[in-house]
């Protein structure tokens, strides 16, 4: 799962990366409307973290572009301290879920996890897969209730699979979805990731659609 931090706030978009990061994100960052909306428009995001008072295009006018122009990746905006107008706009311009500044962090988590869940079309917190569980809240995956390890890499391929379960994911979707936009790719493809994911979890647990992708079992 990747993410996109629209924040000109340099402190406080570090600690979005760093906390998103932490939560098992890929994450990118923009400091103003201009460069966001270009990242919007050419990379693959699972969400947005979109502040509205922003350099160059504000954050409301941006988010009415991108959803004129059909964009529909969930948009959580960070609104000022007691601007319900700010909320209401924001809703109104296309805007999944709102967090009013100063917030915890552990609220923000909490809603871009359900958004991305339910963007998803999963209603569930907690996914499965055959014996597999993953829990989005923990960034933790169990086999058969065992705890397994994984790397960054590997949980964002399973949690992205995951969330797209019954559904084939190409190889090209799954990199957009895994990687930060300044990660260096060429040795880490995603082959090497699903083999490495197969040994642990087991070889059935990521079905190979020869030519097209790779698809995981809905729970149901
Ligand atoms: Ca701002």
């Amino acid at each position: 799962m990747r993410v996109l931090v629209v924040e000109d706030e340099a402190l406080l978009s570090r600690q979005l990366a760093t906390a998103l990061g932490e939560a098992g994100y890929a994450v990118d960052c923009a400091e103003d409307g201009e460069k966001a909306d270009f990242m919007g428009q050419t990379e693959g995001y699972d969400a947005v973290v979109l502040d509205l008072g922003l350099p160059k295009i504000d954050g409301l006018t941006l988010l009415r572009r991108w959803r004129e122009q059909g964009l529909s990746v969930p948009v959580v905006v960070l609104t000022a301290r007691g601007a319900w107008h700010e909320k209401v706009q924001g809703i109104d311009g296309g805007a999944d879920d709102y967090v009013s500044k100063p917030f915890r962090m552990e609220e923000l988590l909490a809603r871009l996890r359900a958004l991305i869940r339910r963007s998803g079309g999963q209603a569930n917190p907690l996914l499965r897969s055959g014996a597999l569980s993953l829990d989005p809240r923990s960034a933790r995956v169990t086999k058969d209730g065992v705890p397994v390890k994984l790397t960054g890499h590997e949980f964002r391929v399973l949690s992205y699979l995951m969330h797209q379960q019954g559904r084939v994911v190409s190889q090209s979707e799954l990199t957009e979805h895994i990687y930060a936009q300044d990660f260096d790719r060429d040795s880490n493809t995603v082959e090497v990731f699903v083999a490495r994911l197969r040994r642990k979890l087991g070889a059935s647990c990521i079905e190979t659609v020869r030519g097209l992708g790779y698809r995981m079992e809905g729970s149901s």
